[in-house]
């Protein structure tokens, strides 16, 4: 039974607004629409620098699948909640180190399938398809997913900006029963909105959640470490930096291009990247 909003997909519902929609809104993208607006301005007026979550977000995703295409000789990647095509996707990044990687995206918003089929299914080694990436089992046994993706042979799983629209207790269950389902030498690339539990960024954290989780999204958990963790348990969490120990870091503090030059913003400091090796 579906607990979280986004379990129903959005269809085309003028009323509901869609988190793919509104990600991408903050990302630059044009597929918006008033009901996705009207939230994006909400967020803005109580957090004016919100749009660093969805920023530090997509450039941990960008710089964790260049790590993983670089560094290991995996050449399946299955993409949970892939959002709507933007400049450098999955297959993109991956594909520049290894042309006949595998890229399965999976999503259950209908822009997101329509823009997914027209522009990421760009080779015959990327496929898009449509299931409940909070069930498990409907990823897990999906037909394409099936046939593209051998699970007695090691692959990378991204669930990245995904699991904050889950609501409930289940989120740690929800991702056991991913890691459970890989072979060893898989990796797992993941990505939260983050509570860090320091008042002045809970503060930050919880002005967005109100407007998630109390408006017309009815979704979009800040997490703490510990529950975050929980999500990963089972796996071995690679050092996110030069002077960091394994674990959670900042997402835009995983492995940045450069030095920094100028302080995160609050809002940056609240969402956090980790990649896990099953061992
Ligand atoms: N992973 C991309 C990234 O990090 O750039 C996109 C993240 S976007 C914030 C979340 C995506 O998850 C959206 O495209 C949304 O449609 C998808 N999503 C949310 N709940 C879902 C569900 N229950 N089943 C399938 N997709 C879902």
């Amino acid at each position: 039974m579906a607990s979280s909003p986004s379990q129903v997909p959005v269809g085309v519902d003028p009323t509901r607004p869609s988190i793919a929609r509104i990600y991408d809104g903050f990302l630059g993208g044009k597929d918006h629409y008033e009901v996705d607006r009207a939230v994006m301005r909400k967020i803005n007026e109580a957090v004016p620098e919100a749009v660093d979550i969805a920023r530090g977000n997509r450039g941990f995703l960008n710089r964790a699948c260049r790590f993983l295409a670089n560094q290991t000789t995996l050449g399946q990647y299955l993409d949970c909640g892939s959002g709507l095509p933007t400049a450098e996707n999955t297959h993109q990044i991956v594909q520049r180190a290894n042309p006949e990687a595998t890229v399965v995206y999976v999503d259950n918003d209908p822009v997101v399938l329509a823009h997914g089929r027209a522009l990421l299914e760009e080779n015959e080694f990327v496929h898009m398809t449509e299931a409940d990436i909070f069930d498990p089992s409907k990823v897990l046994d999906n037909e394409v997913v099936r046939r593209h993706i051998d699970f007695a042979e090691p692959l990378v799983l991204l669930h990245v900006g995904t699991m904050h629209h889950f609501e409930g207790d289940g989120a740690a269950a929800v991702m056991r029963r991913y890691i459970d389902a890989l072979p060893s030498g898989s990796y797992v690339v993941f990505s939260h909105f983050f509570d860090p539990e320091v008042p002045e960024l809970t503060e930050v954290a919880k002005r967005i959640e109100n407007i998630l989780v109390h408006g017309p999204m009815g979704a979009g958990r800040f997490r703490t470490r510990a529950e975050i963790l929980e999500m990963l348990s089972g796996l071995e969490l690679v050092k996110p930096n030069a002077v960091s120990e394994p674990g959670l870091a900042a997402c835009d503090e995983w492995w940045p291009d450069g030095p920094r030059l100028a302080p995160l913003s609050l809002a940056a400091q609240c969402i956090v990247g980790a990649v896990g090796r099953k061992p």
